[in-house]
């Protein structure tokens, strides 16, 4: 029987290793914390259906009380001049879900399909032999495996320790991780505003976002930035918004911790022989907002197929190419645009996002989709209104053009596993990236 390691229980691993497991695969997911401590103590947008294909429960048996919808939404420009409200219809309205609940629904989902879990079990870096990864080194010792599925978050310690001859980019630059700080706090006033969700562009004029949602009984606060922070400026943050949300109360009630998200494009490499990355570690998320449960999720499923649809393969980088090629057509290629948009709002100084917002160039419809919806047709109808300010009008057009590129060359993967042509591919697609200055 093929032995599988998933390092890390998010939620890519979680969502492979219980079909693998359901296939008669021998799956261990090795996971650095205890059972108790997993999944941060907040609430996140995805898609519901993906995970009740997942674990075959529909919405109304999920856990009680862990989900529920998140109120209507305004997106402020920097300078406060403009709000953008998004009201959303019933059928549309956002689902947000507490994270411990659902980790918890993959582990056993993963667990009831026969997958092995190891908790307490930190893995320390990949075992090579003979060219390919046979097996990772944890605190509970050595494990081999046939196959490494790399589930261990955006500074996976399997990834940044794979010899550089295999290929995979491992670097970071300045604008791939978002830093956010996040804390539900109590609340002092029953008030509850119009659009209770309000999130900040560029708040106080730094390159990031926070948002402020006023819930029934809690604030939930996120501060976030490109670059890290430390205390101070969460008490500084935290400052201005009591002064315009004096409902917001000084105990932390669900939250107060960091947490770091990839938000680019995702690895165009990301296999080698006995090695597959899914998820943050591959750096799986739509750029623009963030969200990387609905694509971690697909990474799994897609990974997890191509691996039933030929047991008797030996794992190579020549057959797991195939998992690589179709994330990228069907993820990948629509993740890499967005990324162009994002970088190249980004590069602009913070009244040139307050040009874009107060000259609607920047629009409700782009903002609810997280920017997905934007293309270069739609903003060549904003022309008169963006050539206003030619120059922070064609640094998006810019950004939407690269974004595009990049897309189309992730949705013609080469063929064939073949470094040379990957590194060529890969190379072209890098060119398309838009530096943030
Ligand atoms: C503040 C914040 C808000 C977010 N909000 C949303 C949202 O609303 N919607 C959305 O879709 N996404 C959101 N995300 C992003 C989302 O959390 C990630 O994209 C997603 O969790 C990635 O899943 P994954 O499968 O890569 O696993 P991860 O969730 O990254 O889990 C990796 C697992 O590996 C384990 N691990 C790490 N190192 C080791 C090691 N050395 N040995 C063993 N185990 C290890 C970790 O403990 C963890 O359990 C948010 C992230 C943050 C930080």
């Amino acid at each position: 029987m093929k032995k599988i390691i998933v390092a890390g229980a998010g939620h890519a691993g979680l969502t492979a290793a219980a079909m693998l497991a359901c296939s008669g695969f021998d799956v261990t997911v090795i996971e650095k914390e205890e059972r108790e401590n997993l999944g941060h103590d907040w609430e996140d947008r995805f898609d519901f259906d993906i995970l009740s294909e997942i674990t075959g429960k529909s919405i109304d048996v999920f856990p009680e009380n862990s989900w529920r919808y998140r109120g209507d939404c305004a997106f402020l420009s920097p300078a406060k001049r403009k709000r953008i409200e998004i009201l959303y219809s019933d059928e549309n309205r956002q689902k947000i879900m507490w994270r411990k609940p659902l980790i918890n629904m993959l582990i056993d989902n993963a667990a009831e399909k026969g997958a092995k879990l190891l908790f307490g079990t930190e893995v320390f870096k990949p075992l090579i032999d003979k060219g390919r990864v046979a097996g990772v080194s944890t605190s509970g010792g050595d494990f081999c495996g046939d196959l490494v599925i790399d589930c261990a978050g955006v500074f996976s310690p399997v990834k940044t320790n794979l010899p550089d001859e295999f290929g995979i980019d491992k670097s970071v630059k300045r604008g791939d991780l978002f830093y956010g700080w996040r804390a539900y706090f109590n609340k002092t006033d029953s008030v509850m505003p119009q659009t209770p969700f309000e999130v900040y562009m560029y708040h106080e004029g730094e390159q990031g976002l926070s948002w402020c949602c006023t819930n029934e009984n809690t604030v939930d606060i996120l501060i976030g930035r490109i670059d890290k922070f430390g205390e101070d400026k969460i008490d500084e943050q935290l400052a201005i918004f009591r002064k315009d949300h004096p409902w917001i109360g000084t105990q932390i009630v669900h939250g107060g911790q960091y947490g770091i998200i990839p938000v680019r494009r995702p690895l165009t490499l990301m296999v080698a022989n006995g090695y597959a990355a899914a998820g943050d570690s591959a750096f799986m998320t739509m750029p623009m907002n963030g969200m990387g449960i609905d694509l971690s999720l697909k990474a799994g499923i897609i990974l997890a197929d191509t691996l039933i649809s030929c047991p008797e393969s030996d794992f190579s980088a020549e057959y797991l190419w195939e998992y690589n090629k179709r994330f990228h057509k069907e993820c990948g290629a629509f993740a890499s645009k967005n990324e162009g948009l994002k970088n190249s709002i980004l590069s602009l100084p913070s009244q040139g996002v307050d040009f874009l917002f107060e000259n609607d160039v920047i629009q409700s419809s782009d903002l609810a989709g997280g920017g997905k919806d934007m293309n270069f047709g739609k903003l060549l109808g904003k022309f008169t209104r963006g050539m206003r300010n030619p120059k922070y009008f064609f640094a998006i057009v810019n950004g939407l053009i690269k974004g595009s590129s990049a897309s189309s060359l992730y949705s013609r993967p080469p063929e064939k596993y073949d470094p040379g042509t990957i590194s060529e591919w890969s190379g072209k697609i890098e060119s398309k990236n838009v530096t943030i200055l």
